[in-house]
C-alpha cells in the first residue's frame, strides 16, 4: 500500500517535537545551536537532522505572521534522486510503503549529481560521502507503527495513513482554510508522498516548500539514462 503525509501547516505550532522525534528514534546527535537573530536553530537539514521546522516571520497585509514548516523529504512519487542515482542498493523504493530509503551504499556515488537533482534540496553528505535523509521511519510504518515525527505531534499537523485517504483529508482542509485564507494550496500534492498546506504563498515560509525549477529534478546523467533506456531494453529483448 502506498502511504503518505499530510502536513497541516496552519495547526503547526512550531513546537518542534517532531524535529527531536525524529533524531530519537533514529539516534541522531544534536546540533549546537546559535543565536541568529530569530528562533531557527539549526538553520538547515544536516546529515544529522532530517527534520526541521523552519520558522519565518512575515509581513503579510500589513499583519504580522509567524509561519511554520516542518520539513523533511518529500518521498516523491518518481523520485529524482533514486532515477539519477541508478542504483538500487544505494537508493530504492519500498514498494510496499512508498518510502524512499538511502543505504550505506550511497558513498560509492556521485553525491553532488544526486544533491542537485533533488527538486526540493533535502539529501547531505557525511562522513565518507554517504548521503542521509528522512526514511519515512520505514522499519516502523513496517511494525504497523506511525512515523515517529507523527506519532509526537501534539496539534494533528503530522497525519500518515493510505495515500488515498491522505489526499481527501488535504483536500478538505484546503477547502476549509481557504474561506479565511484565500491563497491557500497544497504543495505539489500530485508528485509527492508528503503533501504540505500552506496558507499563504510558498515564498513566505522558506525557499524550497514547492519543486525548484532551477534544480529541474533531472541532472545530465539522469537524462542521459532516460534517452538510453527504450535503446537498453530493445538490446535486452533481443538478447531475450
Ligand atoms: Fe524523521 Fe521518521 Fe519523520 Fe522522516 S518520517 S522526518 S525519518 S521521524
Ligand atoms: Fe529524493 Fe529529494 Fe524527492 Fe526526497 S525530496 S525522494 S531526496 S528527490
Ligand atoms: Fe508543528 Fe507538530 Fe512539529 Fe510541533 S510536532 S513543530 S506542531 S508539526
Amino acid at each position: 500500500m502506498a502511504y503518505a503525509f499530510f502536513i497541516d501547516t496552519t495547526v503547526c505550532t512550531g513546537c518542534r517535537g517532531c524535529q527531536v522525534a525524529c533524531k530519537q528514534w533514529h539516534d541522531l546527535p544534536a546540533e549546537e545551536t546559535k543565536n541568529r537573530g530569530s528562533y531557527q536553530n539549526p538553520p538547515d537539514l544536516s546529515f544529522d537532522t532530517y527534520k526541521l521546522v523552519h520558522m519565518s516571520e512575515e509581513i503579510i497585509d500589513s499583519r504580522l505572521q509567524w509561519l511554520f514548516f516542518p520539513e523533511q523529504c518529500r518521498h516523491c512519487i518518481e523520485a529524482p534522486c533514486l532515477e539519477t542515482a541508478g542504483d538500487a542498493s544505494a537508493i530504492y523504493k519500498d514498494e510496499a510503503t512508498g518510502a524512499i530509503v538511502y543505504t550505506a551504499v550511497t558513498k560509492a556515488l556521485a553525491a553532488d549529481d544526486i544533491i542537485q537533482s533533488c527538486p526540493y534540496n533535502v539529501p547531505r553528505k557525511g562522513p565518507g560521502g554517504v548521503l542521509a535523509k528522512c526514511d519515512m521511519c520505514n522499519d516502523r510504518v513496517h511494525n504497523g507503527r506511525l512515523p515517529a515525527c507523527v506519532k509526537t505531534c501534539p496539534t494533528g499537523a503530522m497525519n500518515f495513513g493510505p495515500r488515498e485517504e491522505m489526499v481527501q483529508l488535504a483536500n478538505t482542509r484546503l477547502a476549509h482554510v481557504k474561506a479565511k485564507h484565500p491563497k491557500a494550496m497544497l504543495a505539489d500534492p500530485d508528485d509527492v508522498s508528503v503533501i504540505y498546506l500552506i496558507a499563504y504563498e510558498p515564498n513566505h515560509y522558506f525557499r524550497n516548500v514547492i519543486a525548484s525549477a532551477e534544480a529541474g529534478g533531472m541532472t545530465r546523467q539522469m537524462a542521459l539514462q532516460r534517452m538510453l533506456r527504450p535503446f537498453s531494453r530493445a538490446v535486452r529483448s533481443m538478447q531475450g
